[in-house]
């Protein structure tokens, strides 16, 4: 690994500046989803047993560089309280004397980074003001890393810093799907659009021996190789670019693997009049929706072949019945597979998880990340400024 660990570091007696995600999802004033704060507690916990004072930095919503009340992590502050089980100091304008003065076993949150500009201008004087409380930088906010800000990359390159054991978890799982990953790898790319994808498809090429392509996406592909797809969502307009794909998969000996049978339907609706038809077969009128089985009988074996898989997006509409089928399938299949030892599966991208969960095999993931962006960014194999500032 290029970054260092909390096992790294001298914490004792340290105030620890400590970049979390605490972004969570709130209504009427309580959060509704603690997830994210339970995820930070081993990195908290840690730095407390060590001796250190952990200061916690991170932003909530986008309040654009300004005050925005409904914005600021006082109204997070009882979840975070109540899910790390400790009492919580939060302070609105920190400073160094004030934090120097707190007592050994405290826990600090900072108001949200983002009601200064300076904070998404990476500018180096928050930078420099963030590096003047703390002895130690911590990152554990994966999911903020592709931003290089000034609590995500600015500060790192001022302060002795580390990766958070969540960051390191996200990282060492990364590592294993996509870095140095046993062989033969298995990609599955689905969902809406290919011009949302297209670095992530062009990246994958050149790293994995098979890439599944699902979705509203295949039907581009398909459009592209002169197959019919009704008024199926398909980007016509991208069949050079769906082509070059082709090309350069070909090149790199990456077997694409699309639809052979597809599951159609004439309006987008649940529990609504459907078909499965060759993929050569799809009249003028309809939609296509899902992977057909013997697509997803295909899909399985070429992931009971693999020994790592990654993940992003579904086979298709999986949100309306019956048009999960062929992603629920696959995903059993994952499942199966990653129960048995026989493979190391990685998914993430929000409908990616959403469509985990629907089929119940969360659980049986090697690893599901909740990363967004980040998760996006580091498949396209970008450099993650956040990750970068703690070589
Ligand atoms: P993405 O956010 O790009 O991963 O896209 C996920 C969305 O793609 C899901 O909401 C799916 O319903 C949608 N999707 C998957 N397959 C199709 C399809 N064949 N036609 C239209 N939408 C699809």
């Amino acid at each position: 690994m290029a970054w260092k660990t909390l096992d790294d570091m001298d914490l004792n007696g340290k105030i620890v500046l400590t970049r979390v995600d605490i972004n969570v999802p709130m209504k009427d004033g309580r959060v509704t989803d603690a997830s994210r704060i339970e995820r930070i507690k081993p990195t908290i916990d840690e730095i407390i047993a060590k001796g250190g004072v952990p200061v916690m930095l991170a932003h909530y919503g986008r309040p654009k560089g300004e005050y925005v009340a409904e914005l600021s992590l006082s109204h997070v502050l009882p979840a975070v309280t109540e899910t790390l089980g400790r009492d919580v100091t939060f302070i609105e304008k920190p400073s160094r004397e004030a934090l120097d003065a707190l007592p050994a076993g405290s826990v600090v949150l900072i108001e949200n980074t983002r009601f200064s500009n300076m904070e998404t201008d990476n500018d180096p004087r928050m930078a420099q003001f963030l590096a003047s409380l703390g002895d130690i930088f911590c990152n554990d906010a994966f999911s903020a890393a592709h931003r290089a800000h000034a609590s995500t990359t600015g500060v790192a390159h001022l302060l002795p810093s580390c990766a958070g054991r969540l960051m390191q978890q996200e990282l060492s799982a990364l590592e294993t799907a996509l870095s140095k990953p046993e062989r033969p790898v298995v990609a599955v790319v689905g969902g809406a659009k290919v011009s949302t994808k297209l670095d992530l498809l062009s990246n994958l090429v050149r790293k994995v021996d098979h890439l599944v392509i699902g979705g509203g996406m295949a039907n581009t592909f398909l459009a592209a190789q002169g197959v019919n797809v009704g008024k199926s969502l398909c980007e016509h307009d991208l069949a050079d670019t769906a082509r070059d794909i082709l090309k350069k998969a070909d090149e790199a000996g990456c077997e694409i693997i699309l639809p052979v049978d597809v599951t159609i339907a004439w309006e987008f609706a649940a529990n609504t009049k459907h078909e499965t038809v060759d993929v050569t077969a799809c009249p003028d009128d309809a939609m296509i929706f899902d992977a057909g089985p013997q697509s997803v009988e295909r899909i399985n074996a070429v992931i009971a072949a693999s020994k790592t898989l990654i993940m992003n997006g579904p086979l298709g509409v999986f949100e309306l019945e019956p048009f999960g089928t062929g992603t629920f399938v696959m995903l059993a299949e994952i499942a199966k597979q990653t129960d048995a030892g026989a493979l190391i599966s990685v998914a993430g991208g929000g409908d990616t998880v959403a469509a985990v969960n629907a089929a119940g095999v969360a659980d049986s993931f090697t690893y599901i990340s909740t990363a967004g962006g980040a998760f996006l960014e580091w498949m396209e194999g970008k450099e993650l400024p956040g990750v970068t500032a703690l070589g």
